[in-house]
């Protein structure tokens, strides 16, 4: 007599909340996080930022309001399909200039 085995299916469960970092359409690596910042004086209209703590991308585009993470993540993927991502793409000069100034302190002498 034969047991039958019911099969076991291996699908993937889904996470209850999704992760906040996304896969790098650059680098590949899981460090893709994106955020929102509101527009002054746009009600319809939010800033999404793309950062990748791997590779340093940095993305920002104009995205409309009910836009998710998601949908923002989407298009940046479709954007790299095109190679189109330099579009959004900020270089550091046009973003935060970080404060790396460099002290010169040997006035002896
Ligand atoms: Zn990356």
């Amino acid at each position: 007599m034969a047991r039958r085995r019911r099969k076991k299916s291996l699908k993937p469960k889904k996470p209850r909340h999704p992760s906040r970092y996304f896969q790098c359409p650059r680098c590949g690596s899981l460090t893709l996080t994106i955020d929102f910042v509101k527009i002054k004086g746009n009600e319809d209209e939010k800033l999404a930022i793309a950062k990748c703590g791997n590779c340093h991308l940095y993305c920002e585009l104009r995205v409309p309001n009910v836009l998710d993470r998601v949908d923002v993540y989407n298009k940046i993927v479709d954007l790299s399909y095109d190679n189109k991502l330099s579009e959004c793409e900020k270089t550091e000069k046009e973003t935060q200039v970080e404060a790396e100034e460099e002290t010169d302190d040997n006035d002896e002498i």
